[in-house]
């Protein structure tokens, strides 16, 4: 497995991948990984002649107040794990060699990134879209890999991939979870004991609004209300969205068709988690 830092050797692998006629798969991480960005690679392994997992912590898409600085980073593990898993490159670039003094350039996403997160982090997708579609552009990867944890950004870069015409097929992975059922993120590792074991009501609050939908409620202001009732009596737990939405439009949904989800964002402590449930 090599380690590349910068974009010009990232950009002569990949096209020495192309040049071989080798397919290439590519795992957008910022590092810190768990079993769910293992679960992407190894479905990109298992697809690919080639894995690229790209490691950094992009700057910015993180709000000025946000964990930015203190973004938990263990290249020496998550190097140990990508090899493992026969993952071929990972790519480590600096900030500094992603956005170079000048850098001015931005893709930016107005509607679908108007809900949800992006309500709460005005620049988040902003700097989502603009790394990826660097990445894109250094990798060249045939078929990129995120989580359906991330149901928001999936939609935003499943709508820009066809938006701005990439040439990238965009596969989305079902979310990984503790056996408590929180949902693995980089961030949980931020929690004390007592969040931890709060944490997990996220996960709980969705089941129940699972149920609900499977019993045939469809007034979905009632379940969005029943899941704040339920997140309120835990104390370490702020409620910021708990929203039912379509999959790809991120907005209320349209009758009963398409895929609709039940997304929630809270704040454990100080720790900011993100979840959601797929009722259809
Ligand atoms: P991150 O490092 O948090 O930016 O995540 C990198 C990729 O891994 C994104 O596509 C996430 O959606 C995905 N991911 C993170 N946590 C999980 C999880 N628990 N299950 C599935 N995918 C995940």
């Amino acid at each position: 497995m090599e380690i590349i830092r910068t974009v010009s050797e990232m950009k002569a692998a990949a096209a020495a991948f192309r040049a071989e006629g080798l397919s290439a798969g590519l795992v957008p991480t910022m590092g810190s990984l768990h079993e769910g960005h293992m679960s992407l690679v190894r479905k990109a392994v298992s697809e690919n002649d080639r894995t690229v997992v790209s490691i950094f912590v992009n700057p910015i898409q993180f709000e000025a107040h946000e964990d930015f600085g203190s973004y938990p980073r263990d290249m020496a593990k998550d190097s140990e794990l990508c090899e493992r898993a026969s993952v071929d490159v990972v790519f480590n670039p600096s900030a500094r060699e992603m956005y170079p003094d000048g850098f001015h350039s931005y893709v930016d996403m107005s509607v679908l990134t108007e809900g949800l997160c992006g309500a709460r982090r005005p620049n988040h997708f902003r700097g989502v879209c603009t790394v990826v579609s660097k990445l894109f552009n250094i990798t060249y990867p045939r078929r990129a890999y995120f989580g359906q944890k991330d149901a928001q950004q999936l939609a935003v870069i499943k709508r820009m991939v066809l938006d701005l015409n990439m040439d990238v097929e965009v596969v989305g992975m079902p979310v990984i979870r503790e056996a408590d059922g929180l949902a693995m993120s980089s961030r949980n590792a931020y929690l004390n004991d007592e969040e931890r074991a709060d944490a997990a009501y996220i996960c709980k609050a969705l089941s129940e609004a699972s149920r609900l939908f499977d019993e045939g409620e469809r007034d979905i202001r009632r379940i969005e209300r029943h899941i704040g009732e339920l997140l309120s009596k835990i104390p370490s737990i702020a409620l910021e969205y708990a929203e039912i939405v379509d999959a790809k439009t991120m907005r209320p949904p349209d009758g009963d068709h398409g895929e609709i989800i039940c997304a929630v964002a809270a704040r454990v402590g100080k720790t900011r988690l993100i979840d959601n449930v797929r009722l259809k």
